[in-house]
């Protein structure tokens, strides 16, 4: 890796056009490019930090994010050149959850203190945060969650269950939402605090899914002690954060994931040349339709991003983005596999897999992709309660 003194400071005086910037990231992104990730687990952790603090130390890092806090504070077009550019030059993204989610809760919500405190070393990729909301009998019904933080002086006594928790076993950080007030009390009675992932009485189990990686955990707490100063928010008044880090959960990723998949039907659309499918009439259909998609996503990507810009919020239309997106991804995946016919069940460790098995992996890991951030389902009742008007899902408890 060439080390960043070599590159041009990112944040120049003067007027810089947008395809000067362009021409500079892409740049930059090639230059310092990590190389290939390493096989072994603790080496490839150090090998995205490294990338993470390259990024963040040449002021690379935090498009969307305030100047003060190492973000770049870029324009629209320059936050959709930026993610644009990041998926071109495959270079690692984030670690785990937390920019995403939590960096945002905390810059709107947290005190100027644990601003100072987190912010940075979140983005750098010096702490890894990890997102625990989710319980075994609290997913779709989050108001239920049933782990609780009670008052003792100066600090919570933490004691509960949570599960599939994305990144967890590396996460030094867990962004939580536990229960402060009564058993009953659902969205009344939740708070938003920050456990030290490495504090006693936290244990984190990797949890193995169809694809074989254990990428998400489960996570127990047992009498985990946690400085009342690391709630963010007001105590009971955690639910209205949620909102903000669910909304932004769900459009983090939406113009990223239209510049890879991109990319991503750039690969299958050679793919169908090379197995000489190409000319099939029933393929070239499924393949102008994904076109279309990934441009739609692309559109509805950039419609997120000035949301967020002019409105501090992605908003409840960020459903629809990621509805769209993880519908797509299973499906793109799905004629992928099946395009390959038989060969297309060869698995990543078999020497005769094509393209290493990437399709099928894919295909047996977008399974997840409308369960994760609110399943299909739960996206469908937001779009139709929040969005469209429509009566509230008798299903759900009053609010
Ligand atoms: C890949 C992945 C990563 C994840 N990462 C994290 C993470 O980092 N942190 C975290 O806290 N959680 C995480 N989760 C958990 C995720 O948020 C939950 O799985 C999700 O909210 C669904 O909850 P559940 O699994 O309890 O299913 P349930 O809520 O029990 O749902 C079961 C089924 O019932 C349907 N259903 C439920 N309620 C309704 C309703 N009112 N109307 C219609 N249908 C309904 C659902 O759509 C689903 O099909 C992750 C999940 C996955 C798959």
């Amino acid at each position: 890796m060439t080390t960043t003194e070599q590159t041009a400071p990112a944040v120049r005086t003067g007027e810089e056009t947008d395809e000067e910037f362009r021409a500079r990231l892409r740049a930059f992104l090639a230059e310092n490019h990590p190389g290939r990730r390493p096989k072994d687990a603790a080496e490839a952790l150090a090998w995205q930090k490294a990338w993470l603090a390259t990024l963040f130390d040449a002021g690379y890092a935090g498009p969307a994010w305030p100047r003060e806090y190492g973000g770049m504070d870029l324009s629209f077009a320059q936050q959709v050149i930026y993610q644009e550019e990041y998926a071109r030059a495959r270079v690692p993204g984030p670690l785990a959850t937390g920019l995403g989610i939590a960096g945002p809760t905390v810059i709107k919500y947290g005190t100027p203190e644990q601003k100072e405190r987190w912010l940075g070393p979140m983005l750098r990729g010096e702490k890894v945060w990890a997102q625990a909301y989710s319980e075994p009998e609290a997913g779709s019904d989050l108001p239920a969650l049933r782990t609780t933080a009670r008052r003792d002086g100066d600090e919570y006594v933490v004691n509960g269950q949570k599960v599939w928790n994305t990144r967890a076993e590396i996460a030094d950080i867990l962004f939580t939402l536990v229960r402060t007030g009564e058993p009953d009390s659902r969205q009344k009675g939740i708070s938003y605090l920050i456990i030290d992932a490495h504090a006693p009485g936290v244990t984190v189990r990797p949890l193995r899914d169809l694809t074989g990686g254990a990428d998400f955990s489960e996570i127990f707490f047992d009498d985990v002690r946690v400085p009342v100063v690391d709630r963010v928010g007001e105590e009971n008044d955690g639910w209205r954060l949620v909102r903000t880090s669910l909304g932004h959960e769900r459009a983090a990723g939406a113009m990223n994931q239209a510049s890879l998949y991109r990319r991503v039907l750039d690969e299958l659309i050679a793919l169908a040349r090379e197995r000489g499918a190409s000319e099939d009439p029933l393929v070239r259909d499924r393949l102008a339709r994904f076109e279309i998609e990934v441009r739609i996503m692309r559109y509805t990507g950039m419609r997120t991003i000035s949301d967020i810009i002019s409105r501090g919020e992605p908003g409840p239309a960020s459903s629809t983005s990621r509805l769209f997106t993880t519908t797509f991804e299973q499906e793109l995946h799905e004629f992928a596999v099946e395009l390959l016919g038989d060969d297309g069940i060869l698995g990543r460790k078999d020497p005769d897999a094509v393209q290493k098995g990437r399709w099928v992996w894919g295909f047996l890991r977008t399974r997840a992709s409308t369960i994760g951030a609110g399943t299909a389902e739960i996206q469908r009742n937001t779009i139709a309660e929040q969005v469209l008007g429509l009566p509230r899902d008798p299903a759900m408890p009053p609010r």
